[in-house]
Formats: structure tokens, C-alpha cells, sequence
């Protein structure tokens, strides 16, 4: 049997609204999600015992069964028992450059490459939407990471419009290391003091759906227009996350300074992103951010807007 080695691309939001609640608990989201070519290596091989092994070279990231990797390829055992009882185990290595608990849906992408990849390895032939659904039933975001590109997101973030690949783009990403930013706590505090403004009603929600379909940003992204898109980036975490975090503010305002299309927080952060038209400009912005914040604690990436999330190498 073959092993398989995949690509996984981090994920950035141009758009993430909190629409209000739903009566499973989660939160109605609209967001935009676009995939960036910073990937993490995973590789998949067949193994000679019948467990599932998953190594992974970050010391925050589990080696365990809380590792999302781990928990897709047990998915993939629970739904295919008679694949699983022919082919055996599988040794899953993680090899990460995308930052963790960033607000990257590292987690995410790697349970994507290993939903992708152990359709692969045991040649059953699903198709992207199967694989698709097999990740929503593990975590919101995980749908998005099979498919990739540009897409709008609905519902918990599970349900996916396709919209036209912004390919020429950049993105500056920039993360302090020392801020960690838990997506519970974000949640939690953003119901605590914006619950008054939600919506409930489900038929409202669903026609509210229907006004960000036809909105600005999703307008923007249809015609190319990247000054519009810069101008209706969108992120309701930035209202609780910036005012605790000023050091977070104050990088957006280097971005611009230094001349980015636009700048946003992705996801509950705490990366911080700024959009280029090129690669020199990119780096232009990265080098200026490094220079004048000049902090030990501060990674920055240069990427490409990517259009997919998964690639088998
Ligand atoms: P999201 O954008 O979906 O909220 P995130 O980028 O903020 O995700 P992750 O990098 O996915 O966050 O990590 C969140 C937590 O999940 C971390 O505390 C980490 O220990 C755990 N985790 C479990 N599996 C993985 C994995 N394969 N890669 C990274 N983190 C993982």
C-alpha cells in the first residue's frame, strides 16, 4: 500500500459576522473564508499494527486522541469497519508551520488532509462533498478546509457557497506569540455583552443569510474589486479581542501604515493579517512591521491567497 503526504493550508476570514443563536448552542455565523498557501505536512501510512498513531514535531500539539488528525482517522475507522479491518492502522505525521491556536484552523486543515488522505490510502473513492460531510460532523470549520479557495460560510460555519478565487492576492500574517486567545472565551464574552443584538428567530436568520449572499464584500470578491474588498473586511471578535489586546490594534495600524490594501484579526485571533496586491509588497510590509515593532515575541509570514485547501504531493 501506498503512503500519502498532503498539503493543509491555514484558513483566514475577509468576513466573520456572529448573526446570532441557534438552538443547538452554537452561534449563527456569516463569514468569508480564503485559504492561504502557509501549509502544514501530513503524511498517512499504512501501519503494521491496527491502531492509529499520530506524531506531530509542535510541543503544544497532542499526540493523543484530542489530536483533530487522530480524531478524523478514528471517524474514517467508525464509518468504514470492513476497510479498516482489511488495511489495518494508519501512522499519521504532522509536520506544522502553521501557528497554533492562531486562529488559522490548524487543527482543522490537518483533519481535512487526513479525511482526503485516507480516502487515498484506502481507495475508496469519495467524493469531495462525502468528505466534506464526514468533517462536519468533527468541527465547523473542517468542510472548508476539504474544499478551499474562496467560499462563504453559513449556518456554524459548515454550510458553503463557492465564490471566485482571489489568486492574486497576499496576506501578511502576524502573530505574538504570547497572546493566546481561547475561542471559547471569545465566544463566551462576546454573547456576555452583544446578546442583546442577536437574532433568533430562524426565519430571520435565514433571510439575513440571503442579505450577506448579496452584500458588498461577496460583490467585491464577484468583480475583483480589492480597494472594496479591503474597505468591508469584517470581524466581530476584533470588538472584545482589540480592547483587550492593544498590542493587536496597534499592529493593524503598522499594516496600514505600511501600506496594506486592508487589515483584519482572523477567526477568534490572535493572528493578524494585511492584504498586498504583490509579493514585493508583501514583503515590503513585513519587513517594515518587523523593524519598527522590533519584538522578539512577533512571527510574521508572507503567503498566497490559495485556491485549495488540500494538495497531495
Ligand atoms: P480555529 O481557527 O478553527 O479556531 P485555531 O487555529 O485557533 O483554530 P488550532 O491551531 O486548530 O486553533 O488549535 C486549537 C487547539 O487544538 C490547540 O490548543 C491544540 O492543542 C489543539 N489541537 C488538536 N489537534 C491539533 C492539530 N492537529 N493541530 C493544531 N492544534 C491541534
Amino acid at each position: 500500500m501506498h503512503s500519502y503526504t498532503l498539503l493543509a493550508a491555514a484558513k483566514i476570514n475577509l468576513y466573520l459576522e456572529i448573526v446570532g443563536d441557534r438552538a443547538d448552542g452554537f452561534h449563527e455565523l456569516a463569514m468569508i473564508m480564503q485559504s492561504v498557501n502557509l501549509c502544514d505536512r501530513i503524511t498517512i501510512e499504512p501501519s503494521d499494527t491496527d491502531s492509529i498513531r499520530v506524531t506531530c514535531n509542535h510541543p503544544d500539539v497532542p499526540n493523543n486522541s484530542s489530536n483533530l488528525a487522530y480524531r478524523a482517522a478514528d471517524l474514517m475507522r467508525s464509518q468504514f469497519p470492513d476497510t479498516f479491518a482489511k488495511y489495518g492502522g494508519v501512522n499519521i505525521t504532522i509536520d506544522k508551520s502553521i501557528p497554533v491556536a492562531a486562529g488559522l484552523a490548524g487543527g482543522s486543515s490537518n483533519a481535512a488532509a487526513v479525511l482526503v488522505g485516507m480516502d487515498l490510502l484506502w481507495n475508496l473513492g469519495l467524493t469531495q462533498g462525502e468528505c466534506e460531510r464526514l468533517g462536519a460532523q468533527l468541527g465547523s470549520d473542517i468542510p472548508f478546509c476539504v474544499r478551499g479557495g474562496t467560499a462563504l460560510a453559513t449556518g456554524r460555519g459548515e454550510k458553503l457557497s463557492p465564490l471566485p478565487d482571489l489568486e492574486d492576492l497576499y496576506v501578511v500574517l502576524a502573530k505574538y506569540e504570547s497572546i493566546a486567545i481561547s475561542t471559547g472565551w471569545a465566544y463566551q464574552t462576546y454573547r456576555q455583552t452583544y446578546e442583546a443584538e442577536y437574532i433568533r428567530d430562524p426565519e430571520s436568520i435565514v433571510a439575513y443569510g440571503k442579505k450577506v449572499h448579496s452584500g458588498k464584500i461577496v460583490q467585491a470578491i464577484a468583480h475583483h474589486n480589492y480597494s472594496t474588498i479591503a474597505a468591508e473586511l469584517r470581524n466581530d471578535f476584533e470588538k472584545i479581542v482589540l480592547p483587550e489586546h492593544p498590542r493587536l490594534q496597534t499592529l493593524k495600524e503598522e499594516f496600514l501604515q505600511a501600506g496594506a490594501l486592508g487589515t483584519l484579526m482572523s477567526g477568534s485571533g490572535s493572528t493578524i493579517f494585511a492584504i498586498a496586491q504583490s509579493q514585493d509588497k508583501a514583503d515590503a510590509i513585513k519587513s517594515h512591521v518587523e523593524t519598527t515593532l522590533n519584538s522578539p515575541d512577533l512571527n510574521l509570514w508572507v503567503a498566497r491567497f490559495a485556491p485549495a485547501g488540500i494538495r497531495v504531493i
